[in-house]
Formats: structure tokens, C-alpha cells, sequence
């Protein structure tokens, strides 16, 4: 099924996922078994050998992911941090050099800090929606990559994808875009220039929250052979029944960012009429700097929002702890409202460095429940502090 052929939500519900030859199963079967009879020696059938090289249900996923992206190539791993590292140990060699940014995901940047660092990648934190510092970040024939995230997690800064993709095309480097906070339903990176995308899955393509995974989708057939040999030589795939459980949430993606974005955008608004609320992050505001490059590049603006509390990090961390609807938790995407303090939980490991996070802020993920309702508890957590 391609993706010129197919609306979006005909494709996450029906790409890799025809009925079973066999059974006419409508949903794709959990192939639960690390090894497959061959009929002869040197001759499996179907090309199937060992689930680490090859499983029938996470080959479904995959092809999913990548009409999803527009990408010619899908791969799902056993977390997004276990997508992350295998797309460096790919494209990276010892020497080399990234550009990531200046408010990166903090398992991102830890990974790049504290493990990629160790075997020899140099990397520069910048601000990625400033063009001339990424381009003064740049050490031409070493650069190998920019590692964008758009929006970000916590700030909700945007970069601008396209932009982006003629520097690090310019420099014979690659452009990689996290698009776990968007979703290939609000923005596909891979039409705007972006040579790889990452996703931790976990969040809303799964959708349910019961799920850790992760994926890289290339835009080429060349880097997807590529990344194909490195996912099995590196051994950091997902489960058939994590393959499953994803692409069971996949189905309702549109569905589900519709209406993640319609109460985002209202409790957005709510936000910045609060007197306890210093200034809201959230890039469907017109304030928010990001914004037009937003507008532009993505069709909505998604579920998560941030904020900061005048009354500073006591207040953040009280607003954190009120809250009764919204559940106190790290990750993000689900169809339940969580609320936490970066700088405390998700994002502890930037604590100390350039990348750490305000101590005032509060990061929200909003889901799927009654309006009224979410408004309302933070109307409680908020109107008492
Ligand atoms: C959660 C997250 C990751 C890491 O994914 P895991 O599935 O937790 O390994 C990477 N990037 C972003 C933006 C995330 O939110």
C-alpha cells in the first residue's frame, strides 16, 4: 500500500497490515517465536530465520512506520533511545562530530554525553532556531549530522525542518529529526528534506502507554540497507508483542492527535489567562517565537504544553503534586493527562549543564479525556497555590 495512493488514516490502519494469507486474520498475528523450520539448508521460507534478524509482526510495524513517514524504509527497536544509538554507531565513527540541540531530550543528551562521548563523538548543543549558530557549529568533514527536535521536550522550541536539511545538505551531513512530539499525523519530516527520521514510539504512536519502543525511518533505500544491517547487528529490537501493542495504537493516531490538539490549544489558552502562570509554552500561540515556522511546517500543534510559575519552582513543584486527573508521571503521548516537573524527573540527567532545564516549569501532556474536566482540575491544582 503506498502512501501516493492512500489518505493517512487509510494507511495506518491497512499499510503492512493486509488480512493473513492463511486465515484471513484481520489483525496482524503476534508471531511470538524466535526461530522458524526451514524446508531445506540455506533455504527458509519466506526469508525467515531468527526474530532478531526478521519477525513477521514487527515487518508489519515497519512497513507501517515508513508509509506513515514517507520514507522508504521502517525500522522498530526496542526503545527510542535503542533506535537513537543504533542510527549513531551507523552513521558516526570515532572522530566524528554532531550538532544536537540546545534543549535536547534528556535521555537524548545524556546518550550523547555521557555514552557516544566516550567512544569518540564530539558534539555542539545550539539553539536550532538559530541558523547562524548551527552554521558556526559546523566543522566541515567532520560534522556528520544535525540532530533536530521539533518541537522539543519540555521547551516546545521548533526548529525549522527545511532550513535545517540545506545546511547539513550543504555540508555533506545528514539531518535527523526526532518527531516523537509531533507524529508523522501533524508533521512528516522526510517530505521537508529530513534524511532520517527517530521516534520513541512509546509516546503517541503507541498512544496507551503500555508500550516502550522506538523507530528510525529513512528516507533512502541506501541508508535503509544500511541501518537494516546495524539493527541486526546490534541486536536492539522490540518484542513481536511490543510490535503489535504499537501498531494497535497506530490505527487511531488521527483520531487521537485531533483531539490531544483541541484540548492542548484550550488548555493553552486557559494557561495564559492565569494569574500563577508566568508565561505558557506552546507553539500554537501567535507569542510563541516558533510559531510561524510551526504554522508552516506542521498542520496542528500538538498535545504537549509547558509552563512557568511565577511563583517559582515551590510553585511548580505544588502544581505537580495537586493535580487529581492529571497523573503525576514522566513519558508523555498516552491517552491519559499526565503532569510532571522536568527539572526534577524527565529531565534530572541535564541537571548541571547547559542543557538544564527552568525549575519553574511544568510540563503537561494532554490527553484525550472530557475537556471540561482537565480544565477544571488544573483550575484546583493552580487556584490553590
Ligand atoms: C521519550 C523520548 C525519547 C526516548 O524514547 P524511549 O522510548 O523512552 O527510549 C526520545 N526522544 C523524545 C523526544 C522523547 O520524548
Amino acid at each position: 500500500m503506498s502512501a501516493d495512493q492512500h489518505g493517512f488514516d487509510t494507511l495506518a490502519i491497512h499499510a503492512g497490515q493486509e488480512p493473513d494469507p492463511r486465515t484471513g486474520a484481520v489483525v496482524p498475528p503476534i508471531y511470538q517465536t524466535s526461530t522458524y523450520a526451514q524446508d531445506a539448508v540455506g533455504s527458509p521460507r519466506l526469508g525467515y530465520e531468527y526474530s532478531r534478524s526478521g519477525n513477521p509482526t514487527r515487518d508489519a510495524l515497519q512497513e507501517c512506520l515508513a508509509a506513515l513517514e514517507g520514507g522508504r524504509r521502517g525500522l522498530a527497536f526496542a526503545s527510542g533511545l535503542a533506535a537513537e544509538d543504533t542510527l549513531l554507531r551507523a552513521v558516526c565513527r570515532p572522530g566524528d562530530h554532531v550538532v544536537i540541540p540546545g534543549d535536547a531530550y534528556g535521555g537524548t543528551f545524556r546518550l550523547f554525553a555521557k555514552v557516544a562521548e566516550t567512544w569518540g563523538l564530539d558534539w555542539t548543543a545550539v539553539p536550532l532556531d538559530d541558523l547562524d549558530a548551527v552554521r558556526a557549529a559546523f566543522r566541515p568533514g567532520h560534522t556528520r549530522l544535525i540532530w533536530a527536535e521539533t518541537p522539543t521536550n519540555p521547551l516546545l522550541n521548533i526548529a525549522d525542518i527545511p532550513a535545517l536539511a540545506g545546511l547539513a545538505h550543504e555540508y555533506d551531513a545528514m539531518l535527523v529529526v526526532d518527531n516523537t512530539f509531533a507524529s508523522p499525523y501533524l508533521q512528516q519530516p522526510i517530505a521537508l528534506g529530513a534524511d532520517v527520521v527517530v521516534h520513541s514510539t512509546t509516546k503517541y504512536l503507541g498512544g496507551h502507554s503500555d508500550v516502550i519502543g522506538g523507530a528510525l525511518v529513512a528516507a533512502d533505500d541506501g541508508l535503509g540497507d544500511e541501518l537494516t544491517f546495524y539493527q541486526n547487528a546490534m541486536g536492539a529490537v522490540g518484542g513481536p508483542f511490543d510490535a503489535w501493542l504499537t501498531m494497535r495504537g497506530i490505527k487511531t493516531l488521527g483520531v487521537r492527535m485531533d483531539r490531544h490538539c483541541d484540548n492542548a490549544e484550550r488548555i493553552a489558552q486557559y494557561l495564559l489567562s492565569h494569574r500563577a502562570v508566568a508565561e505558557v509554552l506552546y507553539p500554537g500561540l501567535e507569542s510563541h517565537p516558533g510559531h510561524e515556522t510551526a504554522a508552516k511546517q506542521m498542520s496542528r500543534f500538538g498535545g504537549m504544553v509547558s509552563f512557568r510559575l511565577a511563583g517559582g519552582a515551590e510553585q511548580a513543584i505544588d502544581v505537580c503534586n495537586r493535580t487529581k486527573l492529571f497523573i503525576l508521571a514522566e513519558s508523555l503521548g498516552g491517552v491519559e493527562s499526565l503532569i510532571e516537573h522536568p527539572g526534577q524527573m524527565t529531565h534530572l540527567s541535564a541537571a548541571g549543564s547547559a542543557l538544564e532545564v527552568p525549575s519553574d516549569l511544568v510540563r503537561l501532556s494532554v490527553g484525550i479525556e472530557t475537556l471540561e474536566d482537565l480544565l477544571a482540575d488544573l483550575d484546583q491544582a493552580l487556584g490553590a497555590s
